[in-house]
Parts: structure tokens; sequence; C-alpha cells
């Protein structure tokens, strides 16, 4: 039997360890040849001219001969104005990409010596490097769509109603006392909030043959219905493909455009010919591990961030420590400044949930 990955030496070709012991300078040194390469010329950020400019060691940054103005290495990216040291962001960075279902801002606040409020920034941000380096070309060949619940799980009752004889004297006791009656149940304003907060990830993944999925894209929407299923077909499947999905109605339309095959979901998981959406399932069990262990609660105008974060988990499943840590450090360096987090803490918001439907 072929060795499973994770404990493969490819894998681990960096690590914690490795990265702990280097020196200021060499982080330097190893951030600068990511984004400007080995050349002595580098591009100003600011006004993009290339030129030998000199550096300014005190500032860690460099002069531009030509606008006169200064800039480091996280000049007009989404890391500008944070005043976080290179060695506490790689660090950071190396925990978000080496956790399986994520892993919570106070953990990483704790081990990277950060405040709570600038992990939980730049754990975000990097879900927005996530969110805009999407590959967004249609996908084709067989091609796995499902939906999943997620978020607004209603606070359970005090009381077990099994539990018969618990049950009457406690309401006995509680007689006259709205709050503690009503939390014996789920009450009505409960199961409100839960339909407040609960949203749909429609999760579309692409099937590689013999290797599970290799691409993922999510979406957030507040309901699993044919407006939903068409914005997927339209925006991210090609026509022809083989499109496998459960038997809601939702897809009906999907004969249209692609070879339909479903799976009734009430009575096997594969059919006896192996039609299956497996890995659309496979998707959710990990977002629902970062639900219940990770995160908690998934706020509904967040909740878009994680499935993106998820998605990226396992498109980069086979790639090891080293080539998930240079992507995610690369890619932050080419979005621009973060359009979602910037000043978050200042009372900037981002007002949108980003729904297709
Ligand atoms: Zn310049």
């Amino acid at each position: 039997m072929p060795q499973h990955f994770l404990l493969s030496k490819k894998y681990r070709d960096t690590s914690l360890h490795r990265l702990l012991r280097m020196t200021d300078e060499e982080l330097f040194d190893f951030v600068k040849k990511l984004k400007f390469g080995n050349g002595k010329e580098i591009p100003c950020t600011r006004c993009g001219a290339i030129d030998t400019h000199p550096f300014i060691k005190r500032r860690k940054g460099w002069k531009c001969k030509h606008c006169t103005r200064e800039f480091s290495l996280t000049s007009g990216t989404v890391w500008a104005d944070m005043k976080l040291p290179l060695s506490k962001l790689i660090m950071i960075i190396y925990q978000f990409c080496t956790s399986a279902n994520g892993i919570s801002a106070v953990q990483v606040s704790t081990d990277a010596e950060v405040a709570y409020k600038t992990a939980w920034v730049v754990m975000h941000k990097l879900r927005e490097v996530i969110a805009r380096t999407i590959d967004t070309s249609l996908m084709e060949g067989e091609v796995h769509v499902d939906g999943g619940h997620f978020g607004g799980k209603p606070r359970s009752g005090q009381f077990r109603p099994s539990n018969k004889a618990r049950y009457a004297a406690a309401a006995e006791k509680l007689a006259g006392k709205t709050q503690g009656i009503k939390r014996r149940g789920i009450s009505k304003a409960n199961f409100e909030r839960k339909k407040r907060n609960r949203r749909i990830v429609m999760v579309v993944r692409q099937v590689a043959p013999a290797e599970g999925a290799n691409r993922t894209r999510v979406f957030l929407s507040s309901g699993e219905n044919e407006a939903v299923a068409k914005y997927i077909a339209k925006h991210c499947i090609a026509n022809g493909s083989l499109v496998r999905t459960d038997e809601n109605k939702a897809y009906d339309s999907y004969k249209q455009f692609f070879t339909h095959q479903t799976v009734e979901h009430s009575k096997e998981y594969s059919t006896i010919d192996g039609v299956n959406n497996n890995q659309a399932e496979s998707f959710f069990s990990r977002l629902r591990r970062c639900e219940y262990g990770t995160t908690h609660r998934m706020q509904a105008a967040y909740m878009i961030d994680y499935a993106n974060e998820m998605a990226w988990k396992e498109d980069w499943r086979r790639k090891s420590v080293k080539e998930k840590l240079i992507n995610l450090l690369e890619s932050s360096f080419h979005v621009g400044f973060s359009r979602w987090w910037r000043g978050y803490w200042q009372g900037y918001r981002r007002n949108d949930e980003m729904l297709i439907a």
C-alpha cells in the first residue's frame, strides 16, 4: 500500500522548527526573492520605476530614485500598514496552511505572540487572498454539485423532553418565569433565530480520475433552488460536462445543458453504477469539522470566507508545506490592498454576505 502523502518526507519539506531557526535577515531575503526575484533592479511599488533603488537598512525599505517615496516589501499589498514583523507573519501563514480544519485566532495569537485582533485580521486577509486568486475558468469532465446547510444552530432546551419527571418538576418550579419555560424546549424565537442565520454553502468540484477532486469552488446562498442551480451552471461548468447531483428538484434544468446523473441520498450514497456526488460531500465534511471544531459559530456574514479557506485546503491537500506557504505568500503580494479587512478594528465592516441568490 502506498504511503499516505501527509506521512511522506515530500510533504514535510519545511517545518515550524526550521522557520524558527531562521534569522530576520534570512527571512527578509527569502521574502524579497519571492517578491522581486534575484535581480539587483527592483520595481518601485509606488510608481513602478525599475531601477537599483538605494536600500535604507534602518527602515528595511527602499527609497525610489524617481518618485523619491519609500517602499518596503509589504507596500501596496494586503499587509500594507501592518506593523507585524515578517517572522510573525510567516509563522501565522504557516499555521494557517498546515491546519486541516482551520485554526482559531486565539491559538494563533498565543503561538505567534500577537494580539487576538491582529491574528483574526491576518487570517481573514489570507482568506481574502484565496478568494481573489480563485481560478474562475469553467469546470469540465465530471463535476459534482451540492448544497450544505451551515450556521444558525439553535440553542437546545435546558431539559430533555424524554426525561418526563424532570421536565414536569422543572415546569412547575419555573411557573410564571417565562424565560425559564422558554428554555425547556426550542422556543419560537430561537427557531426564528436559527432560520435567520442559516445559509446554504454550494460547492462545485471537478473530479480528476483516480485522484478525487482537483478543483473546488464555493458559493453562498439562502436556499438550494433553481435560480442558484442555474447561476452555478452558467458561471462554473462548461456545456456538455457530466454533472452529478442528488435528487433535489433544483437541478432538474441541468438536463438541458449537461449529461445529468443523480443519486437518491435517502436510499444510497452511490448507485450500483457508481453514480455519486461524494466529492461534494467530502468537502462538506471538512467544512462541518471547521464549524464544529474550530469556529464553533459561523456567522452568515463571514461564512463564505471560511468556505473559501476549506476549498483552498481541499485543492492544495497534496502539495507540500513549502509549496502551500509560498503560494499564499506570493498571492498576498499580488492582489493589492485588502478591500474587506483594512481598518476592520477601526470600524470598517464589509456589509456584503456575497449571496448569489
Ligand atoms: Zn517610485
